[in-house]
C-alpha cells in the first residue's frame, strides 16, 4: 500500500515538473479555454503513461480540470471553447478537445458538427479512440 502511494507521489512530482515546458507551449493560457491570468496545472490525458511526458499532457485551468473530472456535470457553454482547441497544433490538445466534443455530442448538435469538421491525423484519430471522456 505504502509503495503504491510512493509511486503515485513520484508520478505527481514528475507531472508537476513538466510545468515549465508546458507554460512555454501554452503561452500561459489554458490550452482548452484560453483563460489567461489563472492558475494552470498539468493534466495527464488518459490513458496515463508510466512516465508523464509533455506530449501526453495539457496545461489547463481549474475550471476545465474540475469539469473533466466530472463529465456528467459539464457546463455545456464553457465547452464551446473545444470547437477552437480541437484545431490546436498540439496533438494532445486535439485529442482531449475531441473527446470533450464527442462526449457533449451525445446531446449537443453543435458539438457533433464541430467534430465532424476537423481533420485528424491517423495517429491522433486512434489516440482519441483509446478512451472516452
Ligand atoms: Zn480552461
Amino acid at each position: 500500500m505504502a509503495k503504491g502511494l510512493e509511486q503515485h507521489q513520484a508520478h505527481q512530482a514528475k507531472l508537476m515538473a513538466l510545468g515549465k515546458d508546458l507554460t512555454r507551449r501554452a503561452g500561459s493560457k489554458c490550452e482548452l479555454c484560453e483563460s489567461a491570468g489563472v492558475s494552470l496545472r498539468p493534466y495527464e490525458v488518459p490513458p496515463e503513461e508510466e512516465e508523464p511526458r509533455v506530449e501526453s499532457c495539457v496545461f489547463i485551468c481549474d475550471t476545465c480540470r474540475e469539469q473533466l473530472d466530472k463529465p456528467k456535470r459539464m457546463n455545456v457553454d464553457h465547452w464551446r471553447c473545444a470547437c477552437q482547441s480541437v484545431w490546436s497544433e498540439v496533438p494532445v490538445v486535439q485529442v482531449l478537445a475531441a473527446r470533450v466534443l464527442d462526449h457533449l455530442g451525445k446531446k449537443e448538435i453543435w458539438a457533433r458538427e464541430a467534430l465532424a469538421d476537423v481533420y485528424f491525423d491517423e495517429e491522433v484519430e486512434s489516440w482519441i479512440s483509446l478512451k472516452a471522456l
